[in-house]
């Protein structure tokens, strides 16, 4: 099955009670049983629950893995992998990573014995150096976020599986539309559904995705034991999203192409960070593992200050200042000051996150609107 097929058909089935077409939302904490231990499979919501478990079928399709499982956020997702791990185990990941992973490694899992190691993944000769006996798991993202760097995930595998170290990629940014890192080796793919699965800025949701059989069922153990379930509504809004995941995407990448290109000819844009520019320092790894190269734009401005990108924040009428991304309306947001305030300014300009850079979610509204949008923003900077 092909990919705009599999995001409407994939482990999706007439209820067979009533043949309703879409997936009914079984809100319901419990389930009858004839006697005791006598079911049709499902006992109590935390465990399963049929909504989540088309849902669990669904993103395993699209991911082109065997197992998905489903979690109440994208961190509640990861928190699980990390619950996997053991006291004394290393993690090894990314100096740009989302704020969140970094803050749950390092504010949480550190106290528990596990340590993480961020260094810029995009030199494999770095990432191969850090590894240690120690080291149990490589958390890749990318593109990354703000910079939209780009990590080679396969040559990353295949350096991880010499040594029987598991990967895992947040495949959050690209959505599976663009990417598919199992095919290229990863062990675990992780989701914040809340961003272009969902698609509409109106759930929170998690997922993970894996081919490992011992994996998923250590995870499966989790997700229950834990408890960090999402709830049936939630489920239901995450399979409505994905049945134009693939529609949306193209058009937000569309929209994001004009936008870089207008950008990068605008006298008051000093810098765009775009993967689909020939001169992106990861242009040709973006090509290799990306069927197009997002939505996500992120520009600096001339004027190289926080009153600035102030200016531009405060004019956009179509872009609302906003965390968050990957809904079908864009958003503007300031890095520095909003999704990675907690980062020292030495650290930030390191990466060249400066207090004038401003990050695009760009979405599917009309392309000459949104680019109008940014003219008049831009007119007083
Ligand atoms: C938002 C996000 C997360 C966290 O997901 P939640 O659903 O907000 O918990 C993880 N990784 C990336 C790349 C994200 O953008």
């Amino acid at each position: 099955m092909k990919f705009g097929t599999k995001v409407i058909h994939a482990g999706i089935k007439p209820d067979p009670s009533t043949g309703a077409i879409m997936t009914p939302i079984f809100q319901t904490s419990t389930y009858v049983q004839d006697a005791p231990g006598v079911h049709k499979g499902y006992e109590y919501a935390r465990t399963q629950n049929p909504t989540r478990s088309v849902l669990e079928e669904n993103l395993a399709a699209l991911e082109n893995g065997k197992h998905g499982i489903c979690f109440s956020s994208g961190l509640a997702a990861m928190d699980a992998i990390l619950k996997t791990l053991d006291p004394g185990d290393e993690i090894v990941s990314t100096s740009d990573l989302y704020g969140g992973s970094y803050r749950l490694i390092t504010k949480i899992y550190e106290k528990f014995g596990l340590k993480g190691h961020f260094i810029p993944m995009d030199d494999l000769d770095q990432v191969e150096k850090e590894l240690n006996k120690k080291t149990k798991l490589i958390w890749i993202e990318t593109p990354t976020n703000p910079m939209l760097n780009i990590i080679d995930i396969e040559n990353i595998c295949k350096i991880a599986k010499k040594k029987g170290i598991m990967t895992c990629v947040d495949n959050t940014f690209a959505s599976p539309y663009l990417q598919t890192p199992l095919d290229l080796g990863a062990d675990l793919v992780l989701h914040s559904a809340t961003k272009y699965l969902g698609g509409h800025s109106d759930v929170v949701h998690g997922a993970i995705i894996t081919n490992d059989d011992e994996m998923a069922e250590q995870l499966r153990f989790i997700q229950n034991a834990a408890g960090a379930v999402p709830g049936p509504q939630d489920c239901f809004l995450i399979l409505r999203g994905i049945k134009t995941l693939h529609l949306r995407v193209e058009r937000s990448c569309k929209n994001a192409k004009k936008i870089a290109k207008y950008l990068n000819s605008h006298p008051k844009v000093s810098k765009v960070f775009y993967p689909g520019f020939k001169d992106h320092p990861n242009h040709l790894i973006a090509k290799k593992q990306m069927r197009d190269f997002g939505g996500m734009v992120s520009f600096d401005l001339m004027q190289n200050d926080f009153e600035a990108a102030q200016e531009v924040l405060k004019n956009t009428h179509l872009f609302s200042l906003a965390e968050s991304l990957g809904g079908v309306e864009s958003l503007i947001g300031h890095p520095a000051s909003m999704t990675h305030a907690s980062i020292p300014k030495e650290e930030r300009l390191k990466v060249g996150l400066t207090d004038s850079l401003i990050r695009l979610s760009v979405g599917v509204e009309d392309a000459d609107d949104l680019i109008e949008d940014l003219e008049q923003a831009l007119l007083n900077v």
